[in-house]
């Protein structure tokens, strides 16, 4: 954990905005704001562990759920079919040291879009 609230933490506050697609006491679901693929979402545990090796360690049952969720909004927004990412350290591309799994996926068939 770090001293000041994490860029996630903010966003769980509604300190800064985002297109928030799940929440539930523990966990939050947003768009990402630059999105790598047609779908790209990230799926967050409130908590803030640095890394979903922390995570993993503290809480493996939040990390499953952080999985059903995945697997919940790919269906929703996309094919089902996903691929799910954990950065952990800076050198792979981790820039939010706030456990976040990226959903990334293919879109619906146009016209199916959902949302
Ligand atoms: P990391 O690089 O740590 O694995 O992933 C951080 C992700 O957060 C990046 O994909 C980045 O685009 C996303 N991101 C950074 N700032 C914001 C923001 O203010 N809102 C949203 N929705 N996503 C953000």
């Amino acid at each position: 954990m770090s001293d000041s609230p994490s860029l996630f933490t903010r966003i769980v506050a509604r300190e800064i905005p985002a297109d928030v697609l799940f929440e539930n006491e523990r966990i939050i679901a947003i768009r990402d704001i630059n999105p790598q693929a047609p779908v790209h979402l990230l799926v967050i545990p409130k908590m803030e562990y640095r890394n979903v090796t922390e995570l993993a360690a503290a809480d493996p049952v939040l990390l499953a759920e952080v999985v059903s969720v995945a697997q919940s909004l790919a269906s929703e927004h996309s094919t089902g079919d996903y691929r799910l990412v954990f950065n952990t350290g800076a050198s792979t591309g981790q820039t939010v040291f706030h456990v976040h799994a990226h959903v990334l996926s293919g879109a619906l068939e146009e016209g199916t879009l959902a949302h």
